[in-house]
């Protein structure tokens, strides 16, 4: 790593340091793949993972006179992306060439868009969770969206890095040129100061939940269906801002952070040290969490870009952007808030249905009239385990709300506990009937006839003289065994509650 702080001899810097001489200003490019059929100008399938160059075509592969035909669900993915995010859509815009030569991309230039974006001027409130436990809400403004293809995907081998440098060769796969991307680009964002990275972080986190909520694209980013670009700056208050540099590669929401912090201390170390920073692209290092640099930056007349003509203009009708209008969910965070308001839960186990899938589950049972604590209990907990022995989704497990609701009934009135209730469950999803038919077929009612239950703890006091001589002597805690042989005896069919007075007032006639 050449230009590390260390190796230049330039002091380190902490990132608090860092914040006491200079003001950091970020942008972020977010690219987010779109989860359409076929690519953005040609009928080919925009699929993840098949064979190398098994997607392809005269049109993606730029072979002569092939012409492109623009996708129109991309064009309506990317007019409700802009809705989402605030933006004003354009009436009329054209795609544009963007003229480069790389090896990944075949027709040597890139159908994108220029000065004519067809989304502009939105923004996104983003929380930012801080480290009392609170949080900020931080407003991010959007420059502009715009649609462009994406190129293929080169893989370098040979070496020890699977980088360029030290390669013996690389191989080239066109299955992702072609594929619909959007780009999604923030106007500066200031005066977050220490939060930076932590803005940064959930800005994308935001934008990833909004993509998913709409359906676009499935916003993977370990598979860059969403990837990120950090740009960031450092300036001395009331000066304006430095010179920025881009940072490629980040790959995980965790990196978005951390490529961020430490961009802020390397600059802050150049600076520190006299140097200028200069603008160029850097790439972000998982390993190290720091940054080394990439190509110095071109200049948008390098892409000598004009109005691309083979393709027509989009005009979308007004009418349709209104009727795309209201196909927008509630943002994921302002509904996250307002869910976990009206089920009096804390942002951290509203984090962990998040987390494991099952918040839309969860409102819809109790959308259903099942209480959000049976829902969140259930769900997250025995259903979503049962989903996942059997390989589905939970939305796809044969229990229904009104399955919920039941059991939920059975356990209020003692007829079900919790172990019996999920073997109920296991055989309504394995589709053996409703819940009263599986506990009639299985048998799984709790015992509530004091005389099955009083014999049963007989021989478990019986059985364990040592115990029933320690319960007799005071030590209630010692009931325990009693309670766990009497549940055992039982095949669990037994409410402990209930076998535990029981143990208590039979040692006593004993
Ligand atoms: P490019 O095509 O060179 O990547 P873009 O306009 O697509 O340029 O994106 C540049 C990004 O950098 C935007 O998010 C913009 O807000 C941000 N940006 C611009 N100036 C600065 C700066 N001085 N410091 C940090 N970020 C900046
Ligand atoms: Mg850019
Ligand atoms: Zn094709």
């Amino acid at each position: 790593m050449t230009d590390s702080t260390a190796a230049k001899g330039l002091t380190k810097v902490s990132f608090d340091e860092a914040l006491t001489r200079y003001d950091p200003v970020i942008g972020l490019e977010v690219h987010v793949e779109l989860g359409t059929n076929s690519k953005m100008f040609c009928s080919c399938s925009a699929s993840f993972g098949a064979d190398p160059n098994t997607h392809v075509c005269p049109v993606c592969l730029a072979l002569p006179g092939a012409m492109p035909v623009i996708n129109e669900v991309a064009v309506e993915s990317i007019i409700r992306m802009g809705l989402a995010l605030h933006c004003s859509i354009a009436t009329w815009c054209r795609m544009a060439r963007k003229n480069y030569f790389y090896p990944d991309m075949p027709k040597n230039f890139q159908i994108s868009q220029y000065d004519e974006p067809i989304c502009v001027d939105g923004w996104l409130d983003v929380v930012v969770p801080l480290d009392d436990g609170g949080s900020e809400t931080v407003r991010v403004e959007i420059e502009r969206v715009h649609l462009e293809e994406d190129t293929g995907k080169l893989t370098h081998a040979g070496g020890a890095t699977g980088r360029i440098h030290g390669a013996d060769y690389s191989l080239v796969d066109y299955n992702r040129a072609g594929i619909p991307l959007v780009e999604i680009v923030t106007k500066p964002v200031t005066g977050t100061r220490a939060l930076a990275p932590a803005v940064a972080k959930a800005y994308v986190a935001e934008l990833r939940d909004i993509m998913r909520d709409l359906g676009v694209s499935d916003v993977k980013m370990e598979e860059g269906s969403l990837r990120c670009d950090a740009n960031v700056s450092l300036h001395r208050s009331g000066e304006p801002w430095g010179t920025r540099t881009e940072t490629k590669n980040v790959n995980s929401l965790r990196s978005v952070e951390r490529a961020v912090r430490s961009e802020v201390e390397r600059q802050a170390a150049v600076l520190d040290g006299g140097g200028v920073i200069r603008q160029e692209t850097r790439h972000f290092h998982e390993d190290t969490g720091t940054t080394t640099s990439g190509r110095s930056k071109e200049e948008a007349e390098d892409y000598r870009y004009f109005p691309e003509p083979d393709l027509v203009p989009i005009a979308p009708d007004p009418a349709w952007v209104e009727e795309l209008r209201g196909t927008i969910p509630e943002q994921p965070s302002l509904r996250r808030a307002r869910l976990a308001d009206t089920w009096q839960i804390s942002p951290l186990e509203m984090e962990s249905l998040v987390n494991a899938g099952v918040l839309g589950i969860v409102e819809s049972a109790v959308n259903d009239g099942v209480t959000p604590d049976a829902a969140r209990k259930w769900w997250a907990g025995e259903l979503l385990r049962q989903a996942n022995e059997r390989g589905v989704a939970p939305a796809d497990l044969a229990v229904t709300s009104a399955d919920i609701a039941r059991v939920e009934q059975l356990i209020s009135d003692g007829s079900l506990n919790d172990q019996l209730a999920r073997q109920v469950f296991d055989g309504v999803a394995n589709g053996e009937g409703g819940v009263d038919a599986v506990v009639e077929a299985r048998g799984l009612g709790v015992v509530s006839d004091d005389g099955a239950l009083i014999s049963a703890i007989d021989d478990a006091l019986a059985a364990q003289p040592d115990v029933a001589q320690k319960i007799r002597g005071g030590k209630v805690a010692a009931a325990g065994a009693i309670v766990g042989a009497v549940m055992k005896a039982t095949g669990g069919r037994a409410d402990a509650g209930k076998v535990r007075e029981l143990i208590l007032a039979r040692v006593v006639e004993q």
